[in-house]
């Protein structure tokens, strides 16, 4: 009876820990003093769904100039290797094109700590330090170990057997980077979201067992727009390990890349109208999805933009438009930073000897609040 009262106490607390932020972020939204914390894994150049669901967010944070406010940028590079990355110089590229993405998208580095997860060290200790408080359970249930190790049927044993430790525990990693900074906030896309909740439960246990209120349980920043589609399947995501490259937009593309990406989309044979409807016209209401998040508007304000088109070309050629103008400057600026290694070095190297301060002085109280 009484684990059940607390479960749904705790239920109750975790709802209220995610928060969709409006298209245009307020000061309101941030208290001052907040430790706001996310990576991203360097996989690949970051697509559109990266843009809108995740990193443009890091940016409106920047932009908010809150004061004293800690934020933490950067690349999730232990994370990347659950997926192996044996072709070691295409893994550099990634991480090194995964800095001057973050930068090219206008991520100040005056105002972020902008760095790679591989550089502190205290990241893999609090890893081990928080395995073992959480429970086999509560990971089984994580839905991305079985999606990323495509496994079909869960009584599978060998094929379950086969999952890597570092693939199926991972979130707890995910948990020790957040918890290391006593992060407040964490924007992240919808497919991370349960992640985040396992994250305040570990912090929770943790509180708990050593009866302190050590760990603030962070609240999840969801951005305000909804997950962008596969342009060229729309049952399926935008995701950078797709192997049709025309089902995604990268923000280095170049306008006619753009413009014949978004000319092969696919959509309907009804072409009088252009109206969201995700049910029977997925194709035209992920564009429109597109459209809103760029522009930072309703999709009842873009329907009512594209009303004057009626032809599909018109209406192509409308979202090619929009996505040019609002990817000329990140793929201008990521040419630049692509051939500044050497800057691109210094500012995550200057970002790491920040983080790691700030690691290092967590890391040396939650060993003393657990008795080392
Ligand atoms: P990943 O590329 O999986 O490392 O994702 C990095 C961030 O981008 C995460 O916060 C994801 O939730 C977000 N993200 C990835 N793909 C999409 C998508 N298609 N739509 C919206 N957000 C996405």
């Amino acid at each position: 009876m009484l684990r059940k009262s607390r479960f749904i106490g705790n239920a109750r607390m975790l709802h209220k820990s995610v928060k969709r932020t409006d298209y245009k972020l307020h000061r309101t939204d941030i208290p001052a003093r907040s430790t706001i914390f996310s990576l991203i894994q360097p996989t690949g150049t970051f697509h559109l769904g990266n843009y809108l669901g995740a990193v443009r967010v890091w940016k409106d944070l920047c932009d908010l100039k809150q004061p004293d406010t800690k934020l933490l940028f950067g690349t999730a590079d232990l994370h990347a290797i659950t997926v192996p990355k044996p072709n070691t110089s295409e893994f550099r590229r990634y991480r090194q094109e995964a800095i001057a993405s973050i930068l090219s998208i206008g991520i100040d580095p005056t105002r972020a700590i902008v760095f790679h997860q591989s550089q502190v060290a205290q990241h893999t200790e609090l890893h081990w330090l928080l395995s073992t408080i959480t429970p086999m359970g509560s990971l089984n249930r994580m839905t991305q170990w079985k999606s990323k190790s495509n496994l079909k049927d869960l009584n599978d044993a060998d094929a379950v057997g086969a999952v890597k430790l570092g693939l199926f525990s991972y979130p707890v990693l995910q948990a020790a980077d957040i918890l290391l900074y006593k992060s407040t906030h964490v924007p992240v896309g919808d497919d991370q979201a349960q992640h985040l909740e396992l994250t305040r439960d570990i912090a929770q246990r943790f509180n708990t067992l050593y009866n302190r209120e050590f760990f603030q349980l962070p609240t999840t920043i969801l951005a305000p727009t909804k997950r962008i589609l596969s342009l060229a399947n729309t049952a399926k995501k935008m995701s950078k390990s797709d192997p049709n490259q025309n089902a995604l937009i990268y923000l280095n593309d170049e306008p006619d890349v753009i413009s014949r990406k978004i000319r092969k989309a696919v959509t309907d044979s009804v072409s009088h109208e252009f109206k969201y409807d995700p049910v029977l016209r997925p194709g035209v209401a992920n564009l429109i999805n597109v459209i809103s998040g760029v522009q930072r508007k309703s999709i009842e304000d873009v329907e009512k933009d594209i009303a004057k088109y009626h032809s599909h070309q018109d209406f192509k050629n409308y979202v090619t438009e929009v996505l040019v103008e609002e990817l000329r400057d990140p793929r201008e600026k990521f040419m630049k930073y692509m051939k500044e290694p050497q800057y691109l070095e210094e500012i995550t190297k200057s970002g790491a000897e920040s983080a790691s301060e700030i690691a290092e002085q967590n890391m040396k109280t939650i060993k003393e609040i657990m008795g080392f």
